[in-house]
This record gives structure tokens, sequence and C-alpha cells, in this order.
């Protein structure tokens, strides 16, 4: 079968192969790829950004039927529509397991990077893992919940969101316009979107934010406390420091500052105002299995909308360069069913 493997020498880039997987074991299933996503984090494995893994088989915004199970597995049968996410198995047994919070497992395993993933025909997963994808959601729109949505969904989980509460989405790229969906149409919160490019602020409002401002603004956070006196929590999408570190000040007294996305380096916390207003930071990463089950829901129930486009599987290094070159509106999902 062909897949997308991390390239050798390890430069940023995959070669399309011919692979043979191994029988499955017990306890797994073999899933027949319908879509998957390229994300951000594909290109960073690629790169050795977090540990080179020559021949690799990249992915995990994957959609795909069952095609076998082992004799021992009961949640899964042939023909369900499962996903493939970056959360592909924690050890079951830890402290953070089994108390709800798995992705923050130590011995977790990745797809596409501790594991095989799902940019190929065919993928192997753990049939206790595997996320059903419910009927009535687009399985090419599903593949982008399998990443930004739960993420999104989960970071305004941790930030306590509420009806009515005022949240702030930085940076309205692929993760933002998710959180503005989520957080407006799911939470029944108020949005405060803040993004550089007009275009994206733009859609930021078609999607339901409130107020939208421009980053490049040189007073984003008086604005926003003149406008709602600061809103309940922040969710930092912007990928520099900068965003991290003047978004404390948009928050109201015992407001939370949600970190999901992941610029190198420190954010600068302005100490007066984390003590004097009792402000929390709080970081937060994808989602466990259930977070995913609800995230599939409500997009089946029509709330969210993510922006998908189909692609070939041998276009996966000019996707590569296009989204380094910061060309893509929403996400480019290769299409396995032609
Ligand atoms: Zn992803
Ligand atoms: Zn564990």
């Amino acid at each position: 079968m062909k897949a997308a493997v991390v390239r050798d020498p390890v430069d940023g880039y995959v070669d399309i192969k011919d692979v043979t997987l191994r029988p499955i074991h017990q306890g797994e299933a073999l899933v027949q790829v319908e879509y998957c996503g390229l994300c951000h984090t594909d290109l960073h494995v690629a790169e050795g950004d977090f540990g080179k893994v020559p021949g690799r088989i990249i992915g995990h915004e994957g959609v795909g039927k069952v095609i076998q199970v082992a004799d021992d597995v009961t949640n899964l049968k042939i023909g369900d529509r499962v996903s493939i996410a970056w959360f592909y198995r924690g050890c079951g047994h830890c402290e953070y397991c089994i108390t709800g919070r798995e992705t923050l497992c130590r011995n977790v395993q990745n797809s596409g990077y501790t594991v095989d993933g799902a940019m190929a025909e065919q993928v192997i997963v753990p049939a206790d893992y595997a996320v059903k994808v419910p009927e009535g959601l687009d399985p090419i729109e599903a593949t982008s919940l399998t990443c930004a949505g739960v993420t999104m969904y989960k970071a305004l989980k941790v930030g306590d969101t509420r009806p009515g509460q005022w949240v702030e989405v930085v940076g309205c790229g692929g993760l933002g316009n998710l959180a503005v969906q989520y957080a407006h149409n799911v939470f029944g919160a108020h949005v405060v979107a803040v993004d550089g490019n007009e275009q994206k602020l733009q859609a930021a409002k078609d999607n339901g934010a409130d107020i939208t401002i421009n980053r490049h603004d040189p007073d984003v956070a008086d604005q926003i406390q003149k406008k709602v006196g600061g809103v309940h929590n922040a969710q930092i999408t912007a990928v520099t420091t900068e965003a991290f570190t003047t978004s404390v000040n948009a928050l109201r007294p015992d407001g939370k500052l949600v970190a999901v996305a992941l610029p190198k380096g420190d954010m600068a916390l302005n100490i007066d105002k984390t003590v004097l207003d009792g402000i929390q930071v709080a970081g937060s990463l994808v989602g466990t299995r259930q977070d995913l089950a609800e995230t599939f829901q409500f997009g089946a129930e029509g709330k969210v909308k993510p922006i998908v486009q189909t692609r070939r599987l041998d276009e996966v290094n000019d996707i590569i360069d296009e989204m380094k070159a910061n060309k893509i509106v929403g996400r480019m999902v290769v299409d396995f069913t032609k």
C-alpha cells in the first residue's frame, strides 16, 4: 500500500512509498483510510523537530473504515468509520490515564510520530483508542475536527468557558477559526477575535465573533478592557510569544489564559496583574477520546464547519511548501478514496 513516510535524510519532506504493514495483533483493527489532513505537527515530524524518525508514516488527522478486527475486539466491527488522532494510545493504567487526563500519559504514543500514522492507504489502530466518527458528519470535515477541532473544544473546557462569558481568540487561522465556532455555537460565549490578517478577521466575524480587532493596533488589550470589561478567558493560538504576553492584560479578574500555540521562547507574565487579579495560566494539549467524541457530535449537528479542500497523496510535498509559505486557508486533506 502507498504511504507518505519521513524522508531520509530528515529534511522536512516525505517520500511516497510502497509499504507493507505487519499483521494486526490482539486488540487491534486495520483501517482503510479515506481521508487524512496534513497538519503543522506533521511538518515538525518531517523536520525532525521532535526527534528524527526517518521512514515513519506521517499523519494524525485520519478518517477511514475498519476492514479487519482482531478476534478479541468487541467495540469495533468491520465497516465502522473511525478516526486516527495524534493521541494514538496511552498506557491505560497510570495516574493520568485513569483520571480522565490520558493525553498527559508519560508513555503516550502519537500517530505519525512514535507509531505509523494515517497518511497511508491503511493504518493499524488500537481498537480501544479509535474514536468512532458519527453518522451525519462529513468524513472530510471530520479529519480537521480530529486535530484542530478537539484541540480547541478541549482548550475552551480548560478555560472553564460558560454561556454568556467573553472569550478572546488570539490568532484566527486553522485553530482559531474553529475556536470561534466552538466558543460561539457550542459554549454560547461571546467572542473577541484578534488577528493581523483582515481576511481571517472577516472569516471570524462570519463565524460568530462579536468583536474583531487587528493585532497590529497598539492598544488591543485596552480596547478589550474598555469594550467588555476584559475577557473571562483568552485562547492563544497565535504562534508568537508576544501574543501570550499581551493577552494577559485583556483578562478580567479571575480570568484564565489558555496556552495552545507553541512558539519558541518564553512568555512574560505581568506579576502585578497575575497576583492582584488572580489570573490563572493553563496549557492545553489536544483532547481525550471522550473530548473527541463530543467534538465530532457537535460537528455532526452542524454547529461547527471546518474549511477543508481535498488533494492527492502525490501532492504532499507541494502542500508542505504551500503551508510553509502560509498560502493555505483552512486544511488540505489527502483523498484516498480515488
Ligand atoms: Zn494535527
Ligand atoms: Zn498512562
